[in-house]
C-alpha cells in the first residue's frame, strides 16, 4: 500500500488485491490507516521507527466449554476462580504472570506471560505458530508454575498459540501528509496490552477523528484545509493520551513479569514475595493514566 499526495489536496493509494496480484488505485480526501501494530502505511512515513520488544512473549488460548460446564475441569476452575465472568483474574508467580477471564459463548480465556530473548517473527504477524512438542513443553511447565486448576485448564486448550509482545516509543506525530493521512488504533500508539484498554485506546482514537472532521467540516473552513486542521486537532487531543498510556501499560508489564526497570531494562525487578505497599498500589489498573476518561472533543 502506497500513499501519494494527488497533486490536489488529496491522496491516492495505490493497494495490491491480494486475490489478483492487481495493483488498483484509489483517490480520497484523507487516508486513514488502521492497520495494526506493524502497520505498512506508519512504515512509509516513520521508515526508522522500530518496535521494541518487551522482554516477553505471550502463551494465549481459548478453552471452548460449550456443553463441558459440567465438567471436572470446569466445576474446579469455577470453585478456584469464584468470580469468573464478573472480572479477569491476575495470577503473579515469580517473574511471570497470567490472566484468566471468561468470554462470550462459553468460553474461557487465558494468558500466560513469559521472559525470553525476542524470537524472530515470519512476515508482518505477531502471531506465531508453535510445534507441538513446544505446547507439551508449555503444558508441563504450567503444571510447575500455577495452581492445578489452572494447569489443567492450559493443558485442555486446543491449539494455543504465542503472540510475541511488542510496544514502540510515542510517535512524534498521528498525522502526516499534510494532514491527509491520519494513524489510528495500534498503528498510531503500539502497546503492550497490560493497561487492558488497547483495543477502547483504538475506539476513542476513531471517536475523537471522526468529531474533529465533523466540527471542522461543518464550518466555513476552506475545504482543502478542513483535514490539516481537523487532524491537528486529533493529533493535540490524543498523543498526550496514548503517549502516557502505552508507556504506563509498559511499565505494568515489566513489574508484573519482574523484569528491571531501569531505563535500560537494568536494576531489580518486582518480587511479590518482597514487594513494598508502593510497588504493589502501582499493579492496579485503575493507575492507568486517564483511568476514568480521555477527552474526547465533543
Ligand atoms: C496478548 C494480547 C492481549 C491483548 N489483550 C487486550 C485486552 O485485554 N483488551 C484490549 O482492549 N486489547 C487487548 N489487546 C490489544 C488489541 O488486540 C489491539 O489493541 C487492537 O486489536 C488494535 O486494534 P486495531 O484496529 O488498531 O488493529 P488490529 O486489530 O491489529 O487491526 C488491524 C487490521 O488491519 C489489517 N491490515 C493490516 N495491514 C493491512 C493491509 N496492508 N491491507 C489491508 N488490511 C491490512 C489487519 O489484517 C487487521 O485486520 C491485546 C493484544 C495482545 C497482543
Amino acid at each position: 500500500m502506497a500513499p501519494e499526495g494527488d497533486g490536489d489536496g488529496g491522496v491516492v493509494v495505490t493497494a495490491r488485491v491480494l486475490r489478483t496480484g492487481e495493483a488498483v488505485e484509489v483517490a480520497g480526501d484523507l487516508l486513514v490507516a488502521a492497520d495494526g501494530c506493524t502497520s505498512a502505511i506508519r512504515r512509509r512515513f516513520l521508515p526508522e521507527l522500530k518496535l521494541r520488544y518487551s522482554g516477553y512473549c505471550a502463551w494465549r488460548g481459548v478453552f471452548d466449554f460449550t456443553g463441558k460446564e459440567g465438567c471436572t475441569t470446569m466445576v474446579d476452575i469455577r470453585r478456584a476462580y469464584p468470580e469468573l465472568g464478573n472480572c479477569l483474574y491476575f495470577d503473579l508467580a515469580y517473574k511471570t504472570h497470567a490472566v484468566l477471564y471468561e468470554l462470550p459463548k462459553n468460553r474461557l480465556n487465558w494468558l500466560w506471560y513469559i521472559n525470553g530473548d525476542e524470537p524472530e517473527l515470519m512476515g508482518s504477524s505477531v502471531t506465531m505458530k508453535v510445534s507441538e512438542a513446544t505446547v507439551s513443553e508449555m503444558k508441563e511447565e504450567a503444571e510447575r508454575v500455577w495452581c492445578p486448576e489452572l494447569a489443567r485448564l492450559i493443558g485442555e486448550t486446543a491449539e494455543p498459540f504465542v503472540n510475541v509482545i511488542y510496544d514502540a516509543e510515542p510517535l512524534p506525530g498521528l498525522s502526516w501528509a499534510g494532514g491527509r493521512v491520519a494513524l489510528v488504533g495500534d498503528a498510531a500508539h503500539p502497546t503492550t496490552p497490560h493497561g487492558l484498554r488497547s483495543t477502547n485506546m483504538s475506539i476513542v482514537d476513531a471517536r475523537v477523528l471522526g468529531c474533529c472532521l465533523a466540527r471542522w467540516g461543518d464550518g466555513d473552513a476552506e475545504p482543502t484545509s478542513t483535514p490539516r486542521r481537523a487532524l491537528a486537532e486529533y493529533e493535540a487531543a490524543r498523543r498526550p493520551v496514548v503517549a502516557a498510556q502505552v508507556l504506563h501499560a509498559r511499565r505494568l508489564g515489566r513489574l508484573k513479569q519482574g523484569l528491571g526497570m531501569g531505563s535500560t531494562g537494568d536494576g531489580e525487578g518486582f518480587d511479590s514475595r518482597t514487594a513494598t505497599e508502593e510497588e504493589i498500589s502501582q499493579l492496579r489498573q485503575s493507575s492507568m493514566p486517564y483511568f476514568s476518561g480521555a477527552p474526547t472533543i465533543e
